[in-house]
This record gives structure tokens, sequence and C-alpha cells, in this order.
């Protein structure tokens, strides 16, 4: 049964943080909601080192982007990265299937819910750091930069660096990394269905 006593005992579990480490988060990742992605882990950084904004994909949607502002202007981080991820079911599927699936499970239109699906990772993952970069509200000094990960290996590539970059896989030239292949849309399952995995 759970009770405030068994929840406590899950925090105290071995393995979570120790409550004297201090949190002093200087880096913000944008990365998909995908547990299989633990981006302190790829990156080599301590977990209360970074705020970690989730969504389907990876994006950065207008909710991703306030988290962000906040991160920046509240909160000092002086380093954004984008990661996105393989096998990521937001590169099968586009936003106009699942419009339908909604559609055809719920009966609703879904027209004006933008879902940010992928159809070329690596320049979905190009324009969202090009977008903080010149975004008004994220400050002119945050590094931002962009990976994919390899969810069987948790492993980054690195999609668009950054010279000034605190994170060594990052502070390579930018593009320096050879562009993938587009990944064809089709073939992905998607449901509304309790217990089935979207992503
Ligand atoms: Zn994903």
């Amino acid at each position: 049964m759970i009770s405030a006593q068994s929840l406590n005992a899950l925090y105290r579990a071995p393995g979570a943080l120790p409550a004297s480490e201090p949190a002093r988060p200087w880096l913000a990742v944008v990365t998909c909601m995908d547990g299989r992605v633990v981006p302190d882990r790829s990156l080599g950084v301590g977990a209360r080192d970074v705020f970690v904004v989730r969504n389907a994909g990876g994006r950065v949607s207008n909710d991703a982007l306030r988290s962000l502002i906040v991160a920046c202007e509240v909160k000092g981080v002086e380093e954004i990265v984008v990661i996105e991820h393989t096998d990521c079911a937001m590169v099968a599927m586009s936003d106009q299937q699942l419009r339908d699936a909604v559609r055809a499970d719920l009966g609703v239109d879904a027209t004006l819910v933008e879902f940010l699906a992928i159809d070329d990772q690596d320049g979905c993952v190009r324009s969202d750091v090009a977008l903080l970069r010149s975004s008004p509200y994220i400050p002119g000094n945050v590094v931002v930069t962009g990976f994919v990960c390899d969810t069987d290996t948790g492993m980054l590539r690195l999609v668009e660096g950054d010279a000034g970059s605190r994170l060594p896989a990052a502070a390579m030239a930018p593009g320096a990394a050879a562009a993938a292949p587009v990944r064809a849309r089709g073939g992905a399952r998607f449901s509304l269905l309790p217990g089935v995995e979207l992503l």
C-alpha cells in the first residue's frame, strides 16, 4: 500500500542523491520524454548540475522555451543542450498521422495541436539550436549545442557544437559532425490505448 512512509522510503532508496549535495545547476537540457535518455549520465555531469526539460521528441516548443527562460534568468544557467535520440517515435510519424490517430481514437479534431514531429532529425536539432541562439529571450552569452543520443548505448553524437561549451563532447567546431540520413516516416504505430508505449 502506498503511504507517506513508503514514499519517503523510496526517496531514500540506495542510489538517491544525498540531500547534502548542493544543487548548482549551470546546464539545461531539452530532451525527449523517453526514459532511455538519461542526459546527466550521457553528458558526464552531476544530476544536480542539470535542469531537464522533457517533451515528446525533445523539441524546443513554446513551453520548453518558457522553462529555459526561467532557467537562464532566474537560475543563471550558462549552457543549453538539445538532445534528440535514436528510435524516437516522433521521427517515425508526422503531425498529420498523430492528428488522424487522435481523431480515430477519440473523435476529436486536433488540428490546432502542433506535435512537432521530426522528419529530419539532424535538421530539427540544428533548427532548435538555431532558434535558441537567435531567441531574444535567451541571453546571448548562453552556449547552445545539440546532440542525438543512441538509446542502446547512451552515447551522444554531436550535431551542433560550440567551441565555448564547458562540455568536452560539445566543445567541437560547429557542424563538425556528418549529417545522418533522413529517416523515412511510416511503419510506426500510434495508439491512445493504456499500456501501449508511444516512445
Ligand atoms: Zn523520443
